[in-house]
């Protein structure tokens, strides 16, 4: 049957207005006045709440196979979808194996058909020392593009890459169309920890601004030399901005996401011992958060997307409260949406960015605009009915992440979704996610 959603704050890629959204067949036949009638279609009528496109999500850590203890596709595509989110595309780690190569790739493609899955979901394949050679196959079998990293990613088996591994990689990766993920920090500027291991500045010292500097400026640099589409993930130092402004005025293929938890918390307040504000890069200080909604609003930074990077509990050691020894990475797939907008509302920003940043910009890294990020005629009506003006208080019991552990847990937040549809279809009613291929 077909669909007509209404609503006066619909979501469209040219602005926020009262409109109407035609589904047929589970994709957005049209975008029509917000009087329309449909004979014989079936009515949700939004009301005043916003009708948002949904979500993409090009950075979440879902660990299946081989570390579904951490994270599964069951319960990372249920949590994202409850958050709004119709679309993840999942790292090349901290899955076992992890998806270097074609063989590794089947293994988690086959992993996720066998799951009953929420939302659409992706891969990114990596690139570690020596494996230019599996590139063209991933990319040929449906890995979305590559990520590397150029310090140790606490993963064996994902090794690093230098400038020396990288130059050949990114050539190839230029000849295929295809893009790069970078993880920017290197290795010289960090420093051992000093101090107590409980405190957070102890932990802030040891990872500075001048590794993720050095290693922005890396990418560019080897950007400008093989023209391969570079993007820098989960950028936190404020001093690399001006890199990544600097090379995108050049016009080179060359973009950088941040996340909530950059956007949302400071340094200067987590308190010790928390270690389950441990990411890397860290949180920085107040005026470096800042600084990063200047970089959103200008431009510099393209998107928002989650990097949820859950491990199991026990692995923060939050007895021993120590940073040094805890696992890290952060967990809030579910909350990003309605964090990101907590803090964009109170610094002016609205609807129509928050889609930019969080849904039309991921959609096209992930080179799925065809398809996703807009409420648009021809694209999956993958939509979300969100009310700007409520707020509530997490309450950890209610995520779906596998485990509730999470550094949003009692904050306030503004926005709540309220119902989500992937093609057509309530998301969490009945899983009918599927996989999506390059
Ligand atoms: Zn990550």
């Amino acid at each position: 049957m077909d669909l007509l959603v209404k609503s006066r704050r619909m979501v469209l890629p040219e602005g926020v207005r009262p409109a109407s959204l035609h589904v047929r067949d589970g994709r957005i036949a049209a975008v029509g006045r917000h009087d329309a009638a449909l004979a014989g279609a079936r009515l949700i009528d939004a009301g005043d709440d916003a009708v948002l496109p949904g979500l993409v999500d090009t950075h979440v850590h879902v660990n299946q196979p081989g570390r579904s203890e951490w994270e599964g596709y069951c319960t990372a595509t249920e949590a994202a979808a409850a958050g709004g989110i119709t679309t993840i595309v999942d790292m090349p780690l901290n899955s076992v194996p992890v998806t270097t190569t074609l063989r590794a790739l089947r293994e988690k493609q086959a992993a996720l058909r066998g799951e009953r899955i929420s939302c659409d979901v992706a891969l990114w394949g990596g690139v570690v020392p020596g494996n230019v050679a599996e590139l063209e196959p991933m990319a040929q079998a449906g890995a979305l593009g590559f990520k590397c990293f150029l310090i140790d990613s606490g993963i064996e088996e994902f090794r690093w890459v230098g400038e020396g591994d990288l130059r050949p990689a990114m050539r190839e990766l230029a000849r295929m169309g295809s893009t790069l993920l970078v993880h920017a920090e290197v290795q010289g500027p960090m420093r051992e920890p000093r101090g107590d291991p409980r405190a957070y500045r102890t932990y802030l010292e040891s990872r500075p601004r001048a590794s993720e500097n050095e290693a922005v400026a890396l990418a560019a640099r080897l950007c400008r030399e093989t023209r391969a589409r570079t993007h820098i993930v989960h950028h936190s130092s404020a001093d690399a901005l001006e890199t990544v402004r600097s090379v995108r005025r050049e016009g080179l293929p060359f973009s950088a996401e941040t996340c909530p938890h950059y956007l949302f918390f400071a340094a200067e307040e987590i308190p010790d011992g928390r270690t389950e504000f441990k990411c890397a890069p860290p949180i920085r200080e107040r005026d470096n958060r800042e600084a990063l909604w200047a970089a959103l609003a200008d431009g510099t930074l393209e998107m928002v997307v989650s990097d949820h990077s859950p491990c199991a509990p026990a692995l923060k050691k939050l007895e021993q409260g120590r940073f040094d020894e805890a696992w890290g990475g952060i967990s809030g797939l579910q909350l990003s949406l309605a964090v990101t907008f907590t803090e964009a509302a109170k610094r002016g920003r609205g609807l129509g960015e928050i889609a930019r940043w969080m849904s039309e910009a991921p959609a096209r890294l992930a080179g799925l605009s065809a398809r996703k990020g807009a409420l648009r005629a021809g694209c999956d009506a993958d939509f979300v009915i969100f009310d700007p003006e409520a707020s509530f208080t997490v309450d950890p019991a209610r995520l779906r992440h596998r485990h509730k552990l999470t550094p949003y847990a009692g904050r306030e937040l503004r926005g709540k979704v309220k119902q989500v549809f992937l093609r057509g279809e309530d998301a969490l009613e009945t899983p009918r996610g599927e996989e999506l291929r390059r």
